[in-house]
């Protein structure tokens, strides 16, 4: 069957919603449109009633309690509601002074972490960020030798949106709650693909977000632990008092309902979706990589989410491959800053070259890729790399055996 083009190979950045998801929003527009909030009347009821549903939806792929989601617009907020809301919760100096609490991050965590890490710096807390090896993994024994006496919060994502590798989030869960430090972890990319229990993996609190797991956009959650330890937080935003007073405004009815549906499908879909997916990028890696020298996965070998690829092509400029097979949407190893095009630095902190990292794509593969599909992308990425090659002298040299990171360019 011939593939439908364009096609869309950036499920890591964002889905398209599962239509059985937008079936069960629709009612939420203009039926079930009463404020959940409004408690005397039936039209808030019945509301209520549709955001119950979704919480016990989402604490079950959660394996939580669903007292303990609060509903947000995304990652984004659930990250920084939990990051800044424990710094300044259990702060161990008044505002204003040095010496309030020490956190643990990695430096290839998502910004939407390391934007409100840095902010707690300037305002008092100190911040370890963890370098991972070639394979990006952050290990508990790296934790471990990162923990101090004063150390109040373990921000660490469950699986990198980059490069996919997973990192030992039970192992640095249990650590955590052996020391008596709190554990988050941005789930991002992970909760609702892959299992999660909140018990056996001893996360204290959880970001997760509805768009990338076939929901809507502009809805995510936070697992908040109520029960040892119960975790306290500060709010960011104050008002109304909604979802335990942790992220007060009127509740997004449809995205909620929306994220609770998404949750469901991707619970009862699961155990087939993950081999399914994993076939489909072994079948596009080993298409690329046989047929093209020169050529690297980024990341861990085996601990990898099953969706996501990020290959480099050497002497081959990412932006340009990307140009050459436009009917592709994939991501590419450099992000537009407004002054200039920066290699990644999730690429650039496992030691990958600048040069490299421009050369790096991310394919991401989602719940209706198929393997079509996939046999497409390995023959128009070898076409379009084939002939960018043909026009690199550098290229060239190096299939001569000529090692250019050893010449010595001429200066004018
Ligand atoms: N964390 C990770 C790991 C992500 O991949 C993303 C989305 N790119 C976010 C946080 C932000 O999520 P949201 O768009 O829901 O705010």
């Amino acid at each position: 069957m011939p593939v439908k083009l364009p096609l869309y190979f950036d499920n890591a950045a964002t889905t398209r919603t599962d239509p059985r998801v937008v079936e069960a929003m629709l009612p939420c527009f203009t039926e079930v449109y009463g404020n959940p909030g409004s408690r005397n009347h039936s039209f808030g009821w019945a509301s209520e009633a549709a955001v119950d549903k979704a919480r016990g939806q989402v604490a079950g792929v959660l394996g939580a309690d669903p007292k303990e989601v609060v509903f947000t617009s995304g990652a984004t907020e659930s990250n920084n509601i939990a990051i800044r809301g424990v710094a300044n919760m259990y702060a161990k100096a008044p505002a204003g002074s040095a010496g309030r609490g020490h956190i643990i991050t990695a430096v290839h965590e998502h910004k939407a972490v390391l934007d409100p890490c840095k902010r707690l710096q300037k305002e008092g807390f100190e911040v370890t960020y963890l370098e991972p090896g070639r394979d990006g993994l952050i290990t508990a024994d790296m934790v471990k030798g990162a923990l101090r006496d004063d150390t109040i919060l373990v921000t660490i994502m469950w699986a990198n949106n980059e490069i996919g590798t997973i990192n030992e989030i039970p192992e640095i869960g249990r650590l955590c709650h052996e020391k008596g430090v709190l554990l988050h972890t941005d789930a991002t990319q992970w909760a609702g693909k892959m299992p999660v229990d909140v018990e056996r993996d001893a996360v204290d609190l959880l970001s997760m977000s509805g768009h990338k797991i076939f929901g809507p956009k502009g809805v995510g959650a936070l697992y908040v632990r109520r029960r040892k330890p119960r975790v306290r937080l500060t709010p960011l935003v104050d008002g109304g008092g909604q979802e335990r007073g942790f992220r007060s405004g009127t509740l997004n009815v449809p995205g909620i309902v929306g994220l609770g549906a998404a949750c469901e499908i991707a619970a009862a879909e699961r155990d087939a979706e993950g081999p399914r997916l994993l076939a489909l990028r072994t079948r596009l890696e080993q298409g690329i990589t046989k047929a093209l020298d020169t050529t690297q996965i980024n990341g861990h070998a085996e601990k990898r989410l099953p969706n996501i690829t990020n290959i480099s092509f050497g002497f081959v400029e990412g932006e340009s491959l990307m140009m050459a097979t436009k009917e592709i949407a994939v991501s590419s190893g450099s992000a537009c800053t407004s002054a200039s095009l920066e290699p990644s630095y999730v690429l650039k902190s496992l030691g990958v070259g600048d040069d490299l990292a421009h050369s790096s794509l991310r394919f991401s593969l989602g719940r209706w890729t198929t393997g079509e599909e996939v046999d497409y992308v390995v023959d128009k990425v070898v076409a379009a790399v084939n002939k960018l090659r043909l026009l690199s002298p550098l290229y060239d040299m190096h299939k001569e055996g000529i090692d250019i990171t050893k010449i010595e360019w001429a200066k004018h």
